[in-house]
């Protein structure tokens, strides 16, 4: 490990799995540079300190608790309070850090993009403010387009013309927005934009991707951005996500996979936040069961409305586990195909492993990312939910993936896609060169904060 001293860096995650993930990786690689790093957290969904013991961690108050009957029932809701209420704490205690003097100056501030309000934070406190965006760059480049989609009448999304291709954005269709349901689209629009222009103001843009997989959305960001943009991905690579997992992954399944024939298994999960309702999990059940194929299916508490025991029978074929080790799931030679909703760090995940998938996008970005895996990296098959979910097709996306000539494709461009996602790792690779790029960039930065420390405090 690089060896650099006084170079404390302050992260700030979102608290959600799927950012939480990849901040922490984050952290673990600029730590492998020779930052020291403070972690600025929330109380809701907190991270387990005692997994990371050469990083700091402070917790701020959220006015979130889980039992209470208050808290916010849907993602955007809660998307919403913790960008309102977390700005004050935030800005307290990170003003706290600046002012002890028994520890290093802080270089740099890394917030995740949506919390937007760093910005005016890291104004107020002269700090330099990096941002990373945990999802892809292929659907913030919608969310910055999102302007531009509500002048042309894409946005908000209309029933009527879901089908409709939108030409200034091949190959989505206005079903691929990444919009999530609610009673207050505006409010998501005015989240979104505030993220992309609270970016577009940052010393750097960090994303959990490669070059070579997203090249043309990078590209069209650069020119639109006038900032750094990094792309430093897969993290996963760097260190595993069980260390930050928030839920204990269940082991039990890799014994399981053991048992298994290669490349045999679905693997089915939604990640942490998507939930099924009762008739879509009976179809899923008796789609895999109807499959003939073993499978792995992650089932979270709570993930499904309405469904107390499992369908019978279920657990002949299959195995099912209440959260999984996915990273070392998917590398497992057993494992042929991965259901997923398509969130950015299942897909990413994925597609380092060379695993095919069966694309069920539910919300927001994955809708993006899910197009972007069928129709411009073609390493997987679409499975609409939106039109009801039934055994039938199911089963189709299956054989499609398994027994036919266009699944024989997939998997070809899949473990070349693969192969590209552990070549930028290397030295002289675009990964390996853009973390360099980053850690030289953070320290231009510093003289900056440390002229700016006394007038700040
Ligand atoms: N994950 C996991 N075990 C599971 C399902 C998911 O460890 O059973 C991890 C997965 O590896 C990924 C994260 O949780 O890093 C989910 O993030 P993603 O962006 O895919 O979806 P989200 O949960 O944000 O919808």
């Amino acid at each position: 490990m690089e060896q650099r001293k006084g170079r404390r860096l302050v992260l700030f995650p979102m608290p959600l799995q799927g950012h939480i993930n990849p901040m922490l990786q984050l952290a673990q690689i600029l730590h492998s540079k020779g930052f020291s790093i403070t972690v600025i957290h929330t109380n809701f969904n907190s991270p387990n300190a005692s997994n990371y013991p050469h990083f700091t961690f402070h917790p701020i108050p959220d006015r979130l608790d889980q039992s209470d009957p208050a808290m916010p029932s849907n993602i955007g809701s809660l998307l919403s309070h913790l960008t309102t209420m977390c700005e004050g704490p935030f800005e307290d205690c990170l003003r706290k850090l600046m002012l002890d003097e028994t520890d290093e100056p802080i270089g740099c501030l890394v917030s995740d993009a949506l919390f937007h309000f760093t910005q005016g934070v890291s104004e107020r406190l002269r700090i330099p403010r990096i941002v990373l965006r945990t999802g892809g760059a292929c659907s913030f480049h919608v969310f910055a387009a999102f302007p531009f989609l509500k002048e042309k009448g894409y946005l908000p999304v209309q029933d009527s013309k879901l089908e409709d291709p939108i030409m200034e954005l091949a190959p989505l269709k206005v079903k691929d927005l990444p919009v999530i349901n609610t009673s207050d689209p505006e409010k998501l629009y005015q989240l979104a934009t505030s993220m992309v222009n609270s970016a577009k103001n940052c010393a750097g843009l960090i994303f959990n991707t490669f070059e070579d997989l997203e090249q043309s959305s990078l590209d069209k960001l650069r020119y639109e951005f006038l900032i750094p943009i990094f792309p430093i991905g897969p993290f996963h690579k760097f260190c595993p996500p069980s260390l930050s997992s928030l839920i204990a992954h269940d082991e039990t399944c890799i014994s399981w996979l053991d048992r298994q024939e290669p490349g045999s298994v679905i693997y089915v999960s939604f990640g942490s936040i998507a939930a099924i309702e009762q008739p879509e999990y009976e179809e899923i059940a008796w789609g895999l069961r109807n499959s003939g194929r073993p499978f792995l299916w992650v089932i979270r508490p709570s993930s499904v409305d309405g469904v107390d025991g499992l369908n019978p029978g279920l657990e002949e074929r299959g195995c099912i586990v209440k959260w999984a080790p996915q990273v070392e799931v998917l590398s497992h030679p057993s494992v042929g195909a991965f259901w997923t909703h398509c969130g950015w760090n299942s897909t990413l995940e994925s597609i380092s492993e060379g695993v095919p998938m069966i694309c069920m996008p539910c919300f927001a970005d994955q809708k993006v990312n899910s197009r972007f895996v069928c129709d411009v990296w073609q390493v997987g098959v679409e499975l609409e939910r939106s039109n009801g979910l039934e055994r039938g097709k199911i089963q189709r996306a299956i054989r499609r993936l398994f027994d036919e000539k266009e699944g024989e494709e997939i998997r070809d461009r899949m473990l070349h896609l693969k192969e590209k996602a552990s070549l930028c790792l290397k030295q002289g690779g675009s990964t390996f060169q853009s973390i360099g790029g980053l850690a030289d960039h953070i320290l231009s930065l510093e003289s900056l904060t440390f002229s700016a420390r006394e007038s700040t405090v």
